[in-house]
Formats: structure tokens, C-alpha cells, sequence
């Protein structure tokens, strides 16, 4: 078959069930995708083709024996943050170039244990620094829907391999709105879980209070398949929460968008920097659902101007010390001939880290220093109970809270924003990470210039069911999740 990059994960499924084709097939298939494609788009670090094939096989004979699982010989890409046993794991950094872990991410162990076949780990903003993936180490990645644009970030090769046809779907995470955004850029479908339902073990840690692990994928039914997988209580991450997790595949159509109280706050619609385009497209979204029959509800968020101040304390904050012991001693890249233990740490650091991350540790080494620490953290810290608050008054009169994912549509490649632009563009992401919320991305339509726009829906605690079944909805009504790249259109 010469197609079998068309197929959703559900027809993946019943195709390798079925014996329709086997996962040798469809392995080989996308690695000639990625062998012929790849070199344009720039989604993958590492391609890990024998041993994907080597998966393949085994899935094969586990179909064949009867011991499958939905998900058994399908393809899957992780992102490079994601501990792979065995084969490199970079987070985008010179630092971790030839990092090779010891153990497999939870994520990872879970994928391999319900026989999903990794095609390889993609390319990323360094350490998830970032909304571009332009400061990875590895150079950047390219929009597949406009190859001199960015794919987002800093899930952005996640993104671009998906929206490239070069996995069906792929792990990401999300600081910062890491998933949401470039899923947006693509024209994807990438869910943001709650605080604590994915295990965050092995995922090398950005700032550790807002880092959650999700999928990106072409629709919420195919990202339903990849959360019964990757969600979960995890003993080894005592963040993780024990509750139990629902089947995402079989709640698909558990919640009615008829009823739905959808609150539009009145905050986010007048945010400067707000491209017309993306703000048409959204709101011709919204009244799509509400001819579903969701009710608008006008609600307040009263604390937006504080979100990019307080975001960019806190992450800043976290990662300055999670990054510490990045020191050239006990990981990856050491510099060359040390005169001594503060010439090792200090060279090894400066050589090993690029200059977005070295600006964030300086910012959070600052904030968290003696006679700054209240002033700064602590009160940042403040400002974050009042943003969770804020939602929480929200969603006493709405089920879910629709806002764009992000201002405008990818940007150039090398459109060299200074920061605080770039900040600024994550004004509708990070405070659902701020809060500890879930959310999805939904692809919503196109601007003038072809690029995707995408719809954002905020929703209340342990509520990805209820986000995954409305968008679910949304995507059986429209088809703008069915929409591909010129790039994906071409065969290998
Ligand atoms: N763009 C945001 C940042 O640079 C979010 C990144 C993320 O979610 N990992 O921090």
C-alpha cells in the first residue's frame, strides 16, 4: 500500500489486526518517508530504523499469537526530552549531544509496553526553551506547511514530523504551552493533561512545577489513543497523582457539546499582537459550536497582564536549578583541558548551553538569590495562586474556556524576535501551566498566507476526557483536521 501515512490510528489498528498490512510494513513505510522527506523538514535528530524494525517484528508475532494491544505495531516518534535507553537523548542541546541514558522514560516504557514501534526522537527548542525549536543545537526545524516558516515550539519537531506524514502521531511536552503551540502552527490536535496525570520520570526536567507530557497528533481520537497510554500514576514521580484514568478512547463521544457553557474571556480577545486572522478564525469556530449547541458565555480573567511576568520568573527560577547539575562532571559535555574544578564548570557550561538557556538560568539564579528571593519568587509565587484562582472562578459558571493557542500563525525562520516578543507571543499558554490545567489545541482553519490557525479550550481539573470528546465532535462536524501539508502529499 502506498497510502499507509493517510491512515488515523484508529484504521492503524484495525489494519494490523486485521492483517491488512503488518507493522513491518507500515515501519518500512515510514522510514522511506523519513529517508526521502526528512532532509527538507529536519524533524528528527535521530532515526532509530533498525531497531524500529526489530520492534516491528516483534509486534508482528505478538499480533499473530493474539497478545496485542490497540496500539501494538503502530509507529511513534518522541521527542528528544524523553530518556531512551540506549539511544541518544539530546534536549536539543550541545550539552547533551552524546547523552545516552541508562533507562527509558516512563512515557517510553509505556509505549514499548503496549508494542508501539519508535521511528526515532525529534528535534526540539533546547532544554524546551523556547516557541521556535530555532535554538535547538541541532539547527531548525521547518514548518512542512511553509518550509521557510517555523514549526513552533519547543515540541516543534513533534509537530512538523506529524504534520509532515512522518509519524502518525508523537509524544511532546509542555512547560509553557510546548504541545498547544505547535500543534497550532501544524494544524494539529496536541492535548495539554493535567498537572500530575502523566509521569514526568525521565523526561529531562525543564521547570518541574509546570513540565506535563502529551500527545500531538492529527485528531483528538488519535490523540485518545495515545493518552490511554501515556497517562498514569507513577511511583517514581512523586508528583504524579493516584487516580484512576479514564478510557479516552471510549469517552470520545461522553461529553455533548449541546449544553456546553463555553466562557470567551473578554481579557483575551483584546490582547495587542492579536492577528485578525487568527481571531476570525476562532471565532468562526466558536459559532460552529455554538450551532452544535454550546452556549458563549462572556467571563473575566482578570489577572492576564500578570501571566508573561510571572511565567517568566517561575520557569526561569525552576530551570536555574534543575540545570545545575548540567555541570561537565556527572553529564554529558565536558570542556576540553580544565585548568581547574571552577575552569571545568564554568567552560564546560558556557560551551555546553546556548544562549536562551544561559539567559534563563542567569534570570532564575537572580530571582532565587538571597535578598531578591521574596521580592521576586516569592511574589511571583503569590501572583500564581491568584491566575489559578481567577480559573477557578471561571469554571463555577462554565464547563470549558475557549481562547486562541497563540496571537498569530507560525513565524519566519529567522524573524530573530527579541525575547520579550517572543514572551509575549505565550500569552495564551502558560498560564493553564501556571494553574496546573488541562488543554487541547484544535486546528480551526488557515490565514491569507495558507498557515494553520488553532482554536484553544481550557478545561477544569482531570477534565481531558471532556476536552478530547468535544474536539472529537467539533472534527466529525469539520474537516479541518483532515487538511495536509504539499509536503505530506508527497510519496515516497
Ligand atoms: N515558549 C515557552 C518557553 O519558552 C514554553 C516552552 C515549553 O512549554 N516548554 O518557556
Amino acid at each position: 500500500m502506498t497510502d499507509l501515512h493517510r491512515l488515523s490510528i484508529r484504521e492503524l489498528s484495525e489494519g494490523l489486526a486485521g492483517a491488512k498490512f503488518s507493522s513491518r510494513e507500515l515501519t518500512e513505510h515510514y522510514l522511506k518517508r523519513i529517508a526521502k522527506i526528512d532532509a527538507q523538514v529536519q524533524s528528527y535528530v535521530t532515526v532509530t530504523a533498525e531497531q524500529a524494525l526489530a520492534q516491528a517484528d516483534a509486534a508482528d508475532a505478538a499480533i499473530k499469537a493474539g497478545n496485542a494491544t490497540a496500539l501494538t505495531g503502530v509507529p511513534i516518534a518522541h521527542k528528544d526530552i524523553f530518556c531512551t535507553q540506549g539511544i541518544k537523548t539530546t534536549a536539543g542541546s550541545k550539552m547533551l549531544d552524546n547523552f545516552i541514558s541508562p533507562y527509558d522514560a516512563t512515557v517510553v516504557a509505556k509505549g514499548k509496553a503496549a508494542g508501539l514501534v519508535t521511528l526515532g526522537k525529534v528535534n526540539m527548542d533546547e532544554f524546551a526553551m523556547g516557541s521556535t525549536s530555532e535554538s535547538s543545537y541541532f539547527g531548525a526545524t521547518k514548518n512542512p506547511w511553509a518550509l521557510d516558516h517555523v514549526p513552533g515550539g519547543s515540541s516543534g519537531g513533534s509537530a512538523a514530523a506529524v504534520a509532515a506524514d512522518l509519524a502518525p502521531f508523537s509524544t511532546g511536552t509542555d512547560t509553557g504551552g510546548s504541545i498547544r503551540q505547535p500543534a497550532s502552527f501544524c494544524g494539529l490536535t496536541g492535548l495539554k493533561p493535567t498537572y500530575g496525570r502523566v509521569s514526568r520520570f525521565g523526561m529531562i526536567a525543564y521547570a518541574s512545577s509546570l513540565d506535563q507530557g502529551g500527545p500531538i497528533a492529527r485528531s483528538a481520537e488519535d490523540c485518545a489513543y495515545l493518552m490511554n497510554v501515556m497517562a498514569g500514576h507513577d511511583a517514581k514521580d512523586s508528583t504524579s497523582v493516584e487516580k484512576d484514568v479514564d478510557d479516552y478512547v471510549a469517552n470520545l463521544n461522553g461529553t455533548s457539546v449541546k449544553g456546553l457553557r463555553i466562557g470567551i474571556p473578554k481579557q483575551y480577545f483584546n490582547v495587542h499582537g492579536l492577528d485578525a486572522d487568527v481571531k476570525a478564525r476562532v471565532e468562526e469556530s466558536l459559532k460552529k459550536l455554538e450551532e452544535m449547541g454550546a452556549t458563549l458565555v462572556e467571563i473575566d480573567l482578570n489577572m492576564t497582564e500578570a501571566y508573561v511576568p510571572t511565567y517568566y520568573l517561575i520557569a526561569p527560577a525552576e530551570a536555574s536549578s534543575n540545570l545545575s547539575r548540567f555541570d561537565g562532571v556527572r553529564y554529558g559535555y565536558r570542556c576540553e583541558e580544565p585548568k581547574d574544578i571552577m575552569d571545568l564548570y564554568k567552560r564546560s557550561r558556557s560551551e555546553g548551553f546556548g544562549k536562551e538557556v544561559q539567559q534563563r538560568i542567569l534570570i532564575g539564579t537572580y530571582a532565587l538569590s538571597a535578598g531578591y528571593y521574596d521580592a521576586y519568587y516569592v511574589k511571583a509565587q503569590k501572583v500564581r495562586r491568584l491566575i489559578q484562582q481567577d480559573f477557578l472562578k471561571a469554571f463555577e459558571s462554565v464547563d470549558v474556556i475557549a481562547a486562541p493557542s497563540a496571537p498569530t500563525t507560525a513565524y519566519r525562520i529567522g524573524a530573530n524576535l527579541s525575547p520579550v516578543e517572543m514572551y509575549l507571543g505565550d500569552i495564551y499558554t502558560i498560564a493553564v501551566n501556571l494553574a496546573g490545567l488541562p488543554a487541547i489545541n484544535a486546528p480551526v482553519g488557515f490565514d491569507k498566507d495558507s498557515l494553520p490557525v488553532g482554536l484553544q479550550l481550557i478545561g477544569n481539573y482531570w477534565s481531558e476526557s471532556q476536552l478530547l470528546s468535544v474536539v472529537h465532535q467539533y472534527q466529525q462536524a469539520t474537516d479541518w483536521h483532515t487538511k495536509r501539508a504539499a509536503i505530506a502529499e508527497e510519496n515516497a
